[in-house]
């Protein structure tokens, strides 16, 4: 039988290309979303894979959420923590506000999609998580200290909860994407966008794709002995 997989943020962007490429590997693909109705009716008319709508931020809701799409689909195997949101500004000018709710979105909505899944993963025996950190998890980034510390929290969550899941057959890794083709960077200014690129070693912005197909391995039967690591995927821009 196909395996489950629900993809937060999967509708559009990086995580629209995850959910294809899952489907493309054989598994049936749940793709949820937190606002965006049209991009989203829109993602379900051309794709046919179903979407469902909560917000990740909301422990209740993702506790329901996840039910749902049991009930439709059978039971979930694979969880892609891909949605994230940015609210930059220096620490001076950053609000408690945009603190709060970039951790929240970003890192415990990885919680929050753990407590809905794990326990049934364990139960069969076999369970695939990624988390989609980031370049500036990994090096920091000025005007980003809440997503830089969310996305630097998901490369610790994925270590701890690669190595609770272990024994019963529940991988956990992370991908920490460099600068990606999508919406989230189109929001960069164009000035500041072109000295980032300058600095990738590949000369240009990674496609959604190259995350996906990523994403596509460390879910497989076949990256079983691939636990608690962090892939970066950046076109050489940070190497460690
Ligand atoms: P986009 O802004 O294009 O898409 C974000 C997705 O997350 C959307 O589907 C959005 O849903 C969903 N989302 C946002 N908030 C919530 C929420 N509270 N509950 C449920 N879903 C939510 O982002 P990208 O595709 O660019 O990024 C995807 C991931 O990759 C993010 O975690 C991002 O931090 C990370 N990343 C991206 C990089 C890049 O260069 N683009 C680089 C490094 C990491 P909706 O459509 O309803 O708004």
């Amino acid at each position: 039988m196909a395996r489950v997989a629900v993809v937060t943020g999967g509708t559009r962007g990086i995580g629209e290309a995850i959910s294809l490429a899952l489907r493309d590997a054989g598994v049936t693909v749940a793709a949820n979303y937190g606002g965006s109705d049209d991009k989203a009716r829109a993602f379900t008319e051309k794709t046919g894979i179903k979407s469902y709508k909560w917000n990740v931020a909301d422990h209740q809701a993702c506790l329901d959420g996840c039910a749902q799409v049991a009930a439709d689909l059978g039971p979930i195997d694979i969880v892609v923590n891909n949605a994230g949101i940015t609210r930059d500004g220096t620490l001076m000018k950053m609000s408690w506000e945009a603190w709060d709710e970039v951790i929240r979105v970003n890192l415990g909505g990885c919680f929050n999609m753990a407590k809905a899944t794990f326990a049934g993963m364990k139960e069969r025996g076999w369970g695939r998580y990624v988390q989609i950190g980031s370049i500036n998890g990994q090096a920091g980034q000025y005007g980003q200290v809440n997503y830089a510390a969310a996305k630097s929290g998901i490369h610790g969550f994925t270590k701890a909860l690669a190595q609770e899941g272990a024994r019963f057959g529940i991988t956990a890794n992370a991908i920490a994407p460099g600068y990606i083709d999508t919406d989230m960077v189109a929001a960069v200014p164009a000035d500041v966008l072109a000295k980032i690129v300058a600095k990738i070693p590949v000369g240009r912005l990674g496609q959604a794709n190259e995350i996906a197909r990523a994403v596509a391995f460390l879910t497989s039967e076949d990256a079983g002995f691939i636990t608690g690591s962090t892939m970066s995927v950046n076109g050489g821009q940070h190497m460690y």
